[in-house]
């Protein structure tokens, strides 16, 4: 049947996980993802060729005569990101009774129309096909997923805080309507400076001499001297010639990355980069490539492959890996950077503040300092505040200043977040033992979790993935884990691989060993109800490190 304006909006419904089988061989093909009477979506890594004809055959949940459907296979993604989503075919029915085509959109109908949706069965990404003749009817089936996740204590995001964000926070509890403190290893605070008393007061004297916002976008009236002077501050805290501050980290990858990559250029990233570099990409009139992660050979082989079908070329990496904490391997990359007459950029959000001499980052743990061609950062990790920028030369820092439409579109960052800034680096710089105590945190940290037995797989700095796998296991722990008293972030699909879901530990400067011990301790039970770590040792046993 040809593509009609009636397949295009007819109802796509995820309905995850129903086995789809070979009527000609008998064999499992895949797991449908998302259907619609006229077609699916197949889960499989085992791809057939489109063009092939195949006889398919499924069964709708609680019903027991399955439905046969002769289809071709009209496309197939083979997939290399995780924003991609998985790998499988799309089939479209050629042949199918009209009575399974009605039990098919009657299904569906009634699927996309539940208020109550099992949100075990589903990860947000089932419900980005959904669609249908009302704009709005995407969004009931993903409020009633939420609502059931929150209904089973598994929606443990956006906990509110009510107090400044320490090592221990008060939050107010919705699951059970009450405060309660909490000990906090989800913040990106790795130094504590958002609440450092030097930094407050730095605040509260730039609102008493500034006010509250910047008034206006930074080309035209809203550059303060605190704006200038905190860009030449970092470009020294990176060793750059220059620095140009946006209103936030993400905003600033994606104006620079829009900016440079142009029709002609190519930018290639890690796999694992952050969503703004990828975003910026997309954003961008140039292409863009990936390579496995942290995979030297495979980087130089994407290099190689595209070096004579583009003019300019940018190699963009985390300094330090949001997700999984492990650092970039730097030297490798600007050599093989300059072997192909690439360019390199760093995003150092989750290096500024821990890694390198005193924090300042990713090119001093590696002893480059400037030798990297663009550094980004975010001010609103370790800096505590809110905010990005890019050091580098002042040829590219004044071009970003000219073209990244989210640097000149955009309003200031109010002063007193500034002022905020230029003191975090002040107490950074004149403050090591700050930095010093984090190391210690995180090398005792560490070691208990591997001598406990959990996968945390190669950090290499305040990030610590605690691997849990299965995401409905991953929810069930974090009810738990909260019901502890501890605060800390589960991380699903799509965010990292469907399995290799994570709790994502941060460790900040200001933990106590007290802070330490009490999460050790609640990770080690939570993780031996629920047997991801062994039974055997029952008492709780600190290794001193
Ligand atoms: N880059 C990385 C690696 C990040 O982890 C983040 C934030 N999660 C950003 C950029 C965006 O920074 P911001 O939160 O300041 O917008």
């Amino acid at each position: 049947m040809p593509i009609t304006l009636e397949r295009r909006k007819c109802l796509r419904t995820p309905l995850v996980g129903l086995e789809i089988f070979s009527r000609n061989t008998g064999e499992l093909i895949g797991m449908s993802r998302d259907i619609t009477p006229y077609g699916m979506f197949i889960e499989t890594k085992n791809l057939l060729v489109p063009g092939i004809k195949i006889l398919l055959e499924f069964k709708l949940p609680g019903q027991v005569i399955p439905i046969k459907a002769y289809s071709e296979v009209k496309w197939v993604r083979r997939s290399t990101t995780l924003e991609a989503g998985p790998s499988g075919m799309g089939a479209h029915f050629l042949g199918i009774y009209e009575s399974d085509k009605q039990r098919l959109a009657k299904y569906s109908e009634s699927l996309a129309k539940q208020e109550k949706i099992n949100s075990d069965n589903f990860t947000l990404v089932d419900f980005l096909k959904v669609s249908g003749d009302d704009l709005f009817m995407k969004t009931k089936p993903v409020w009633g997923y939420i609502e059931d996740m929150k209904q089973k204590g598994f929606y443990t995001y956006r906990r509110p805080l009510l107090s400044a964000c320490r090592n221990r926070v008060v939050i107010f509890d919705e699951t059970t309507g009450k405060e309660r403190e909490m000990i906090m290893m989800g913040s990106n605070n790795y130094l504590g400076l958002t609440a450092h008393p030097k930094v407050i007061r730095a605040a509260e004297e730039a609102i008493e001499k500034y006010g509250t916002g910047a008034g206006s976008v930074p080309l035209l009236a809203g550059t303060y001297y605190l704006h200038k002077e905190l860009e030449a501050k970092l470009a020294k805290l990176k060793g750059c010639e220059d620095a140009v501050i946006f209103p936030t980290g993400y905003s600033t990858n994606v104006g620079c990355l829009s900016a440079l990559v142009k029709e002609k250029d190519l930018a290639v990233l890690d796999r694992l980069t952050h969503a703004s570099i990828i975003d910026g990409c997309m954003m961008s009139s140039g292409k863009f490539r990936t390579f496995q992660h942290s995979d030297m050979q495979n980087l130089r082989e994407v290099l190689e492959r595209n070096k004579d079908s583009f003019d300019g070329k940018l190699i963009a990496v985390d300094g330090v890996y949001s997700m999984d904490g492990d650092a970039a391997p730097l030297p490798e990359i600007v050599d093989i950077a300059q072997e192909y007459g690439a360019r390199v950029m760093v995003d150092d959000a989750h290096a500024t503040g821990v890694i390198g001499e005193r924090g300042r980052g990713t090119a001093s743990h590696f002893k480059m300092v400037g030798k990297i061609d663009i550094v980004m950062g975010t001010l609103s990790k370790a800096l505590g505040q809110l905010g990005g920028f890019v050091a580098s030369s002042k040829e590219v820092v004044n071009y970003l200043r000219c073209f990244a439409r989210s640097y000149f579109f955009s309003s200031s960052l109010p002063p007193v977040v500034v002022a905020s800034v230029l003191a975090a680096i002040e107490v950074m710089e004149s403050e090591p033992e700050l930095h010093q105590n984090l190391w210690k945190n995180i090398k005792y940290f560490k070691e208990n979790l591997q001598y406990l037995g959990f996968n945390i797989r190669n950090s290499e700095s305040a990030i610590i993935p605690i691997i849990i796998g299965d995401e409905l296991l991953l929810r069930k722990m974090s009810k738990r884990i909260h019901e502890e008293g501890i605060y800390i972030n589960p991380i699903p699909y799509p965010a990292v691989p469907r399995n290799q879901t994570r709790f994502r530990a941060s460790i900040m400067a200001t933990h106590t060993r007290e802070d330490l011990d009490t999460t050790l301790e609640v990770l080690e039970k939570v993780g031996r109800e629920f047997g991801v770590i062994k039974k055997g040792l029952a008492i709780f046993s600190r290794k001193a490190a």
